[in-house]
């Protein structure tokens, strides 16, 4: 970044966080160098590019500004979340051992068991609620914690600080899936996470027309690792792809501030509602890690799930079906509000006794509310209810 820009706030940075004026002609936006290669001047003497897997100008733009937004000195974009994720954990040898949440993503669950685990890598998922009860499942073969917060779609906090106390402690790498979050949330390096990752398919990107995975870090050494398997194993994102996210990450400030108001708006409309059973949502009082929320949340974010009263599958389906406003989609963080129904989409793979161990019953709708008008959404909800 250049150095005029280093004492910038969140929202400035958003804007000029790892961006320049194209050195060649002026751009005020970085183009998209849709180029895979770089012309040299002599053998090995080139402008900083020689090849777009290993560094391209666009994507370098997108890695500097993850950096900044995150408060680390490294940033790296891969094709998706899950390419992050995948790259983050090539860093283990057989052998090694992972403390995961239990409640975590499910396609991050699946690379755990499915890819990972054959090769050697043992996974321990345990709930992370009480950050002190996870000492127990570390062995001398830990090196690694992986913690995501708020989780989904129950919308569990996990106390980052204290999770990174434990790493210390033990000299894991506490990794912290900040998707649902995003950095204008919670800033994940600067409460003891040693690797930030992002799913930039959700808020980051924010308008649901790309799929990107970003990281950010500090330790030098890590980042060295990292930036190895990023171009040997060659996972990375487009021009055009890293040109799209540039472009949300500029509202991206703007965009939570109404994802926070519209989110709290609508976990009291339903609280009170006559057909609704339980919310969940951190901002509440009740919640069990309201007060740790609080602490490492600059608000309480655009996610939240609901049970309705009953716990009927038909009827809960019935609701669903009958929204008009919000889609009936997977995926979040875009500026439309979404809304899905974990226990017939994203968790439905997972036998009824297990999901249902966690919370995801039958009744239970996950919303990512998006930015439109609050009284739409309201009234929207409301006559989807008013169905059953
Ligand atoms: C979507 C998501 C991912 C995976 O990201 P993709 O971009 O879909 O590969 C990982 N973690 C969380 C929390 C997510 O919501």
């Amino acid at each position: 970044m250049p150095d005029k820009f280093k004492h910038l706030r969140f929202n400035s940075l958003t804007i000029h966080g790892g961006q320049k004026p194209d050195p060649s002609t002026g751009a005020v936006m970085p183009p998209i160098y849709q180029s895979s290669t770089f012309a040299q001047m002599a053998p090995g003497e080139h402008k900083g590019y020689e090849y777009s897997r290993t560094k391209n100008p666009t994507r370098h733009a997108l890695e500097e500004s993850i950096a900044s937004l995150e408060g680390g000195k490294f940033g790296l974009a891969l094709g998706s979340g899950l390419a992050a994720i995948d790259c983050i954990l090539k860093i283990l040898k057989p052998g090694d051992e992972v403390i995961s949440t239990n409640d975590l993503y499910g396609g991050s669950y699946r690379l755990f068991k499915q890819i990972f685990e054959p090769f050697g890598i043992q996974f321990h998922f345990v709930g992370m609620g009480d950050a002190l009860s996870i000492e127990s499942h570390v062995t001398e073969n830990t090196k690694m914690i992986w913690v995501e917060t708020p989780t989904n779609p129950m919308m569990n906090i996990i106390d980052i600080k204290a999770m990174s106390l434990i790493a210390k402690k033990h000299s894991a790498i506490l990794v912290v899936d900040n998707t649902f979050a995003s950095p204008y949330l919670q800033q994940a390096l600067s409460l003891g996470a040693d690797i930030v990752m992002h799913s930039a398919t959700k808020y980051l990107g924010g308008h649901s027309d790309v799929v990107l995975g970003l990281i950010a870090l500090n330790d030098p050494e890590l980042a060295k690792k990292l930036y190895f398997i990023q171009n040997a194993s060659g996972a990375i994102c487009g021009p055009m792809d890293s040109f799209l996210v540039l472009r949300g990450i500029k509202t991206l400030h703007l965009r939570m501030q109404r994802h926070c108001e519209n989110g709290a708006a609508i976990a009291r409309f339903l609280n009170q509602h006559e057909k609704v059973a339980k919310v969940y949502w951190p901002g509440f009082e009740n919640h069990p890690n309201h007060k740790v929320a609080k602490e490492q949340m600059k608000d309480f974010g655009g996610m939240l799930s609901f049970t309705v009263k009953g716990n009927s599958f038909e009827d809960t389906l019935k609701v669903i079906s009958s929204l008009k406003v919000f889609t009936l989609a997977e995926s979040l963080g875009g500026v439309e509000s979404l809304a899905g129904h974990p226990a017939s989409m994203t968790h439905a793979s997972i036998p009824k006794k297990e999901r249902e161990k966690t919370g995801v019953v039958d009744s239970l709708i996950r919303l990512s509310v998006g930015i439109e008008d609050i009284e739409d959404l309201k009234e929207d909800l409301d006559q989807a209810l008013q169905t059953i």
